[in-house]
């Protein structure tokens, strides 16, 4: 299957293709869940398209420089009624405010130059893999990806671990680092662990925003890269159908379709 801008997000396409995010999709330690992902590769559930979904839309769509057609693309973004009629929604104007925080600082504007939007697919660990960089530049040995996020300090609870952790390990964001960083290594045919350096500029939400340029470096790279080794065959086994996905019974997905099946003894609800 061929990709392009218009059906990288698509079924058919995350069908063939594993994503970093359908692959976080189906790990508990990212907040994911192996039925709600088998759920959302069959079609039968869709993730409600969050205003947080579309606030980072809005940023991307600046940064590839089709901000314009975005906007024409999508009404939702004006509000329809009242004395604000006609005018961009407040958290659309205040994501204009986080596209001035970046425009105007020229580490950023260096950062995300480059080819956008870059599609790249490759054969990894056994299965087609897919990835989209927000910026390429092998010039200069970076690529860089964008985040538009509520704050940067949030501390957040890993059952797993049993530990706290910062938003670079909660969602996942040095694994994506890691697969892209080899999936681009491997397309370009370059020798092993000759990887480009990951860069990704965050900005917040936060009012007036915050913004940071992190890099990550080889041993991140490797490090990660052993995570999705240690879990690519039990998510290749269930995405194969091979295996019944688990259901974690917490998530929106669970939720919706819970069944009870088992009555709890009250000390079975840790809080941790
Ligand atoms: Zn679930």
């Amino acid at each position: 299957m061929e990709l392009n801008k218009s059906n990288y997000f698509s079924l058919e396409a995350n069908r063939h293709y594993m994503s970093v995010s359908q692959f976080k999709g189906f790990l508990p330690s990212y907040g994911g869940c192996e039925a709600q992902a088998m759920a959302k590769i069959s079609g039968e559930y869709v993730q409600p398209s969050i205003t947080a979904f579309m606030e980072g839309h809005y940023v991307h769509a600046w940064n590839e420089g089709t901000l314009p057609e975005f906007k024409a693309d999508n009404p939702e973004l004006y509000s329809s009624r009242g004395p604000t009629s006609g005018q961009l929604k407040s958290n659309f104007q205040h994501c204009n405010k986080m596209i001035e925080v970046l425009e105007g600082d020229p580490l950023v504007m260096k950062a995300l130059s480059g080819q956008k939007e870059v599609i790249m697919t490759v054969e990894m660990f056994g299965i087609p893999w897919k990835v989209m960089l927000d910026s390429y530049q092998p010039e200069a040995k970076i690529f860089a990806d964008l985040k538009a996020l509520k704050e940067m300090d949030g501390k957040f609870w890993n059952r797993e671990a049993q530990a706290y952790e910062n938003f670079l390990d909660h969602y996942g964001y040095i694994i994506q680092m890691a697969v892209y960083a080899e999936v681009e290594r491997r397309v370009s045919g370059r020798k092993e662990e000759d990887w480009l350096l990951p860069h990704m500029v965050v900005v917040t939400k936060q009012d007036p925003p915050d913004h940071e340029i992190i890099y990550f470096d080889f041993d991140d790279i490797a490090a990660h890269l052993r995570i999705v080794g240690n879990h690519i065959e039990r998510v290749k086994a269930v995405k194969s159908g091979t295996v019944e996905p688990n259901r974690c019974e917490k998530c929106d997905y669970c939720r919706q379709t819970k069944k009870i099946t088992r009555i709890k003894h009250h000390k079975e609800l840790a809080l941790y």
